[in-house]
């Protein structure tokens, strides 16, 4: 049960690599353009790191910002700053220089760690902040930054469990950016319970493409890999070439990623008139963070003959809440019954619980959410109430077999003409055309109602248009969830992760209408 699990965990997440490098030195920890580290070199790589941050006069209860794509010396700059208490904000380095100095200055970091060989995006930012380059335990040319000198350090706390380990901020498709303060008992707490859902265990070679400056990158990918003694494939671009060529070649058993992922590995594989993908080693595919399509979804299993399971999980929650088990795969869009050690419930707006089948907005508990939003008392408040029951702002209803399933934010639900409309729904019926790519739905307020309108990416050489895709869309949506106007961009805004920007994308339908 969940009590003995919790009893059973390292204090800090740094300590999770710990009985592997002592007892098996030699398995492979991670595997980076080819070469391999084994638990006991990362071990090393780790300490040497913590080394030299302590020489950088990094101190308990310092931030600590680490802008690297994935590498082995992001996850060890990461660890290192555990093994100091300090608390680490990984960030990704595709963020704008407007976008890293708001982080900079809300976190007060005292150091910036940007890992300037890898990419040029982390390079330009160092030159940007004058960041010193040098070596960090064994990586070379990392860029060292002084941020805020004179930033006082936050208390450290005496149970090393509850120390904040990481700030994470997200990514802010629903506006600006939050901090999210996730202990180590957090994060690992989340770690173990998604290393035993996907019985990760040594032999298992995990395709680490999503981003560790990403909650699912940094709990699941880094943090839940080195603690069931797995291997970690780091991969510091998406291509869905190489992608291609590690299920061939690497033995890779376990892939995680967005819908995108898998999107462009099938889009891959169409423009390069490839017959059939290599399935290699691989036995399980699994996929969160924006709705499922179930074109996608058939399309995958029919390729690789391994059903891919959907899985949902937030920032707030380190990040895993719900999701398909392997041994009861899912024929919809369901994200799954939830995981163990998960407190629910869906309300209604008078915070009744709704019954089977009718959507509330969800409330979860457990031993995985956050200690609140930094240097942000109101909006933890409004997060976290005072039982610890956290508002997801997302509207779920659940199926008499205990399956949950997300229909949507409560923020992005448009209320037209008295009728709760839901986004998904319709970018569904969208995303159903053989010429759509990706498409977005948003609310208009116009006149004390709201308008739908859908923002549409086609693929190269589509022939058809905005007013065929409009009937297309009404040929299967009563009246009142039909688009009043739809839009085709070129490319629709997202963020790092690749989730789209709805933000960007309501003040473009406000500017609209001006
Ligand atoms: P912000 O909170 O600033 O908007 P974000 O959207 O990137 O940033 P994340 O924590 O990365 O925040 O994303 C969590 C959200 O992603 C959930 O609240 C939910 O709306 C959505 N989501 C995650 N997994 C799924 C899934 N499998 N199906 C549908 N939606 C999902």
């Amino acid at each position: 049960d969940m009590a003995d699990l919790i009893a059973r965990l390292p204090r800090r997440v740094h300590e999770v690599y710990a009985p592997f490098a002592e007892t098996s030195p030699d398995l492979p920890a991670f595997v980076e353009a080819g070469r391999v580290w084994t638990y006991r070199h990362f071990s090393d790589a780790v300490d040497a790191a913590a080394k030299d941050l302590a020489d950088l006069a990094i101190r308990p209860g310092d931030r600590v910002m680490v802008v690297s794509e994935n590498s082995v010396a992001l996850g060890a700059m990461l660890f290192a700053a555990s093994t100091l208490d300090a608390w680490a904000i990984p960030v990704n380095p595709r963020l704008s220089a407007r976008e890293l100095d708001l982080i900079a200055t809300h976190s007060g970091a005292r150091r910036a760690l940007f890992n300037a060989a890898l990419s040029k995006d982390a390079a330009d930012h160092a030159s940007r902040t004058s960041a010193s380059l040098r070596a960090v335990g064994p990586f070379g040319g990392i860029g060292v930054g002084a941020l805020h000198e004179a930033a006082k350090v936050e208390p450290v706390e005496a149970l090393s469990e509850r120390q904040v380990a990481a700030l994470m901020y997200t990514s802010g498709t629903t506006g600006a950016p939050k901090g999210v303060m996730l202990s180590h008992r957090n994060l690992l707490v989340a770690a173990k319970v998604s290393g035993n859902l996907r019985r990760t265990a040594p032999g298992d070679r995990i395709y680490g493409v999503l981003p560790m400056s990403h909650i699912v990158g940094y709990s699941i990918l880094l943090i839940s890999t080195l603690m069931h003694g797995a291997a970690l494939h780091v991969v510091s671009k998406a291509d869905p070439a190489a992608l291609a060529r590690a299920l061939a070649e690497e033995g890779i058993t376990t892939l995680y990623g967005v819908p995108a992922t898998y999107q462009r590995l099938l889009e891959y594989k169409a423009v390069n008139g490839i017959a059939q993908l290599s399935r290699g080693n691989l036995r399980l595919m699994c996929v969160a963070g924006a709705p499922l399509d179930l074109e996608l979804k058939r399309r995958m299993e029919e390729e690789f003959g391994v059903s891919l399971l959907n899985g949902y999980g937030i920032t707030e929650c380190s990040p895993g809440l719900a999701g398909v088990r392997e041994e009861n795969p899912a024929a919809d869009e369901t994200v799954g019954p939830f995981l163990p050690g998960i407190d629910h419930r869906i309300v209604d707006r008078d915070g009744r619980q709704v019954g089977i089948g009718e959507v509330g907005e969800l409330h979860v508990r457990g031993a995985n959410i956050m200690l609140g939003y930094y240097r942000a008392p109101d909006l933890t408040a409004a997060a976290i109430d005072r039982d610890g029951w956290f508002n997801t702002g997302d509207l779920g209803r659940m199926n008499e077999r205990e399956q949950l399933y997300i229909v949507g934010r409560t923020k992005e639900m448009i209320i037209r003409s008295g009728f709760n409309v839901y986004p998904a729904e319709i970018e569904a019926v969208l995303n159903t055309h053989h010429d759509v790519v990706q498409s977005a739905v948003v609310g208009r307020p116009v006149d004390g109602n709201e308008e739908v309108v859908a923002y549409v990416q086609l693929l190269p050489g589509a022939r058809v248009d905005a007013e065929a895709l409009k009937s297309y869309a009404a040929s299967q949506l009563t009246a009142y969830k039909r688009p009043t106007e739809l839009i085709v961009l070129d490319a629709l805004p997202a963020a790092s992760t690749g989730k789209i920007l709805k933000h960007k994308l309501r003040e473009l339908a406000l500017a609209g209408t001006a």
